[in-house]
């Protein structure tokens, strides 16, 4: 997706407001039969803050639909990211600066997709469940909670091989939080 800020650069302290939905496909994202970008849409603001720095701010409204990681049935999730990133003219880089601190732009329009690309990689949640309080299957006899509990205790039987499962879940878990 390309911005023209041909008329805005010549605005200091002006701004353009933007509202667009995305595609998936040419943002490159990843994406398969188990989880899919059903829908992405930006809406913000360019602003032309000094000369040839523009700031790009908004919202992203992402919907994503595929298998819920815990209980296996279908999921729908709803997110929303804050984008807020600053564009200077450079050569003809679109990539992120070495600095961190901002995107490069040549020319009268701006390439948003690798900003927007990175803040989507970002912010997307580890996991896809149908909700979030999903308790998923049972570790010890298999039970999908969602349809009825059961009466195994809360700490799985070593000899269970749910058990072994559910210890390898939990310290997958483990990792992502450090
Ligand atoms: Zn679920
Ligand atoms: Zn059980």
């Amino acid at each position: 997706m390309r911005v023209d800020v041909l008329s805005l650069a010549r605005m200091p302290g002006g701004s353009m407001p933007l509202d667009f939905v995305i595609d998936a496909d040419e943002l490159l994202v990843h994406e398969d039969e188990n989880c899919r970008f059903e829908s992405i849409r930006f809406e913000g603001i360019m602003l032309n803050i000094e000369n040839e720095v523009f700031q790009l701010t908004g919202i992203l409204r992402v919907v994503r639909t595929g298998i819920c990681d815990r209980c296996l049935r279908s999921a729908r999730q709803e997110y929303e990211i804050s984008i807020d990133e600053q564009y200077r003219r450079s050569t003809g880089s679109t990539e992120m600066d070495e600095s961190g601190e901002f995107y490069g732009y040549a020319g009268h329009s701006i390439d948003i997709d690798q900003a927007i690309r990175d803040n989507l990689l970002l912010n997307t949640p580890v996991q896809l469940l149908c909700r979030d309080a999903c308790p998923g299957f049972c570790p010890v006899c298999g039970r999908d909670l969602n349809e009825e509990s059961c009466n195994c205790q809360a700490e799985p039987d070593a000899e269970s091989p749910f058990a072994k499962l559910s210890k390898l879940l939990q310290d997958d878990e483990d990792v992502l939080r450090t």
